[in-house]
């Protein structure tokens, strides 16, 4: 079975379509949703269709929330807030339902889906320390926990004494007794330095995860962004992946 993760996709669908070409190559089984399909970027229905009909498990991320009316953006610095604003008034009814239909955490088998941690996910707090991600791991069951929300992809692996490390690397083989706790970076806006678009491939009958990098066309989704009036730093970090 290979399933593919994806999250932040931030109505960017030229990132998303590239990530459906890649998964196509490598034969992905199905596809789990980290949250935030929507926000800072221009076309936020036809991603949250695309995440409606392509994926199979799937959670809610803080623009999504913001979106949906379910919080306001009081946390959101003002481009954020601007570009959420723009992309409310672009959906339709159902897709904004079906943002506020998402649950906060999903878990099935070895697999927990979480946007932020799994410790407060309501709370949106980022994991960005060794020490946030240890304290994370009592809150999730099985092998696999998977985020989003910083849009840095990154491994932290629990042995079965119970030391946590950092895996570098594009990847890993999964190893018996251990458990993950996974951000797959972003699908939409990168900010490792890398515009290409991230998400994390697990292949259970091989015992491998790994990040993909997909490059895109980053210049066509600018050029709609710019053309609806969003941010110009917004624009910006899509071609330098910030
Ligand atoms: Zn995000």
């Amino acid at each position: 079975m290979k399933a593919a993760i994806i999250s932040d996709v931030h109505s960017n669908l030229e990132a998303l379509q590239a990530v459906e070409k890649s998964m196509e190559d490598l034969g992905v089984d199905e596809v789990h949703f980290v949250g935030d399909a929507v926000g800072y970027g221009p076309d936020p229905g036809n991603c949250i269709r695309w995440i409606m009909d392509n994926t199979s498990m799937m959670v809610m991320g803080n623009h999504d929330s913001a979106a949906a009316g379910l919080m306001g953006p009081g946390s959101f610095n003002p481009n954020a807030k601007a570009a959420l604003v723009w992309n409310i008034g672009q959906m339709e009814e159902q897709e904004l339902d079906f943002l506020r239909s998402l649950p906060m955490r999903q878990s099935e088998g070895d697999v927990t889906l979480v946007h932020a941690n799994p410790m407060d996910p309501g709370g949106w707090n980022y994991i960005f320390s060794l020490w946030d991600a240890e304290m994370n791991f009592p809150f999730f069951e099985g092998s696999f926990c998977f985020v989003g929300h910083s849009h840095q992809a990154v491994v932290v692996a629990m042995d079965p004494q119970g030391s946590v490390n950092v895996v570098s690397g594009n990847g890993f083989s999964i190893e018996e007794g251990h458990r993950y706790l996974v951000n797959v970076g972003s699908v939409g806006q990168p900010r490792d330095g890398n515009p290409s678009a991230c998400f994390g491939l697990l292949d259970t009958e091989r015992g491998q995860f790994s990040f993909i990098r997909t490059p895109y066309d980053f210049s066509q989704t600018q050029r709609k962004m710019m053309e609806a009036g969003l941010p110009k730093p917004l624009i910006d970090r899509l071609a330098e992946g910030r």
